[in-house]
């Protein structure tokens, strides 16, 4: 039977997740209005982390991921650019997908943006009302979180610091516990962004999107529930208020939170030049696993520090990795199926909370065992390996971004001719055929007889 054990921020405990067969799974996704930056994507690259286990243990997994293209920031910088708001967040959506892909993130089985669940967010906020839970003032809704006894119960934090003002902005005083907008009524700063309805001319608040589609796709109680430790509050702590007290049942089981990312020791800001985003990483020339692997190198709940440096080390690492498994493909394209020490070892850490650094480190062992005894393999050996490598790529995710190809009819060529000329001892002939071959795209590793190879990557 599976055993993941996580931590809950709700209970803080490490505890296990359920049996049940299906895991219905939100995890907080973007607000459209720029690229993405690279502490954004730690949190994504470790919500498919989790994901990609959950499925390595068998379970069934429906991931539901928003995205938020309407708030103040989408309107105010579509408007700068004076394009529709459709059009402005259109484009930032694009270029996020995009970016899940080149890091191999798995795609949500349901991506919903916020725009086209309008209806569901009005009938949230009317049932909230009638259950006395929101009140009207100056044409916008508020939520009463001194109306919900449980106000508090993720994030820990005291009511007695309550304000008495409402806030009307998307981000507010992250100390300071407040009645936070449900709908917003439009104002000019709005423009063309409202929508007319029973609660009047406005537009939704960001919190009540999260509870609205979570509970349309995932139900009123379901397991998972993640996000960035700074979504912890306001955002989670509003999401479970509007919802719980909306059904009357328990939202969400398990919170799963991952923790900042640090560039050079210090919090990403655009005032201090270290905000990057996937572009940057490209623009250097440095291919886009090495930021999923440097992401999942690390634990969930440490901070982690990126530098060049140990992007570049991330980067050797599955290299290292890629070219086992191209090596192993010499001797045998198949798999066999073979429960190891390791792979038992391997799937042992992960259960305990994910612990991706332990569970890398036994992948690293086997990694260089092959690499050291790649000339004796047999068929028998290399299959069973390509088993093991195969199996943990389910969770880390990095060796499809290898392509297999079948070799040319020159390149086969090339390859007998230089076997000729190493067997005749001819040295010079083999390295001109070497870097010929190698300008074609293809590495070679001697080894005794055998010539191994791989395609570049
Ligand atoms: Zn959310």
């Amino acid at each position: 039977m599976f055993m993941l054990k996580l931590y809950n921020t709700l209970t803080n405990k490490i505890e296990e997740i359920s049996n049940e067969k299906e895991i219905g799974y939100y995890t907080c996704g973007p607000t459209v209005y720029n690229y993405a930056h690279i502490g954004n994507l730690r949190t994504y690259t470790l919500q498919d982390l989790l994901k990609r286990f959950l499925l390595f243990e068998g379970y069934k997994v429906k991931q539901v991921m928003n995205l938020t293209d309407v708030d103040d920031k989408t309107i105010r910088d579509s408007q700068k650019e004076g394009k529709s708001l459709k059009e402005y967040t259109r484009f930032y959506e694009k270029a996020f997908l995009q970016d899940l892909k080149k890091l191999n993130i798995l795609t949500p089985e349901v991506i919903c943006r916020a725009t086209e669940h309008i209806e569901d967010m009005v009938s949230k906020i009317e049932e909230l009302k009638k259950k006395g839970y929101a009140y009207e003032k100056d044409g916008s809704t508020y939520y009463s979180i001194t109306k919900f006894k449980n106000y508090g119960k993720l994030s820990k934090i005291k009511l007695e610091n309550l304000k008495a003002n409402t806030e009307l902005k998307d981000e507010y005083d992250k100390e300071n516990p407040s009645d936070f907008a449900l709908w917003k009524a439009w104002n000019k700063a709005d423009g063309k962004v409202f929508w007319e309805t029973e609660l009047g001319k406005g537009r939704p608040g960001w919190h009540i999107e999260c509870s609205a589609m979570s509970r349309k796709y995932l139900g009123d109680t379901f397991e998972l529930h993640s996000g960035g430790v700074d979504l912890i509050f306001p955002h989670h702590e509003n999401e479970i208020a509007q919802s719980e007290a909306a059904t009357g049942k328990p939202f969400v089981k398990h919170w799963y939170h991952i923790e900042h990312l640090l560039v050079n020791d210090q919090k990403m800001a655009k005032s201090l030049k270290n905000f990057y985003t996937l572009r940057d990483i490209e623009d250097k020339k440095i291919p886009t696993y090495a930021l999923r692997f440097f992401f999942i190198s690390a634990h969930y709940k440490t901070r982690l520090n990126f530098t060049w440096e140990s992007l570049e080390s991330a980067m050797n690492s599955v290299k290292s990795m890629i070219e086992a498994y191209a090596l192993l493909l010499n001797y045998s394209k198949k798999v066999k199926k073979h429960k190891s020490k390791e792979l038992e070892a391997f799937t042992k850490e992960l259960e305990n909370d994910l612990n991706t650094p332990e569970a890398i480190a036994v992948v690293f062992k086997k990694v260089k065992e092959i690499k050291n005894d790649i000339a004796t393999y047999d068929v028998e050996r290399a299959s069973k390996d390509l088993y093991f490598l195969k199996e943990v790529d389910k969770v880390l995710g990095v060796l499809e971004y290898y392509k297999d190809k079948k070799l040319t009819t020159k390149q086969k060529e090339l390859l007998e001719e230089r076997n000729r000329a190493r067997k005749a001892k001819d040295y010079t002939k083999a390295d001109e055929l070497r870097k010929e071959l190698n300008k074609d795209g293809l590495n070679l590793k001697d080894t005794g007889e055998k010539t191994l190879y791989y395609f570049e990557f």
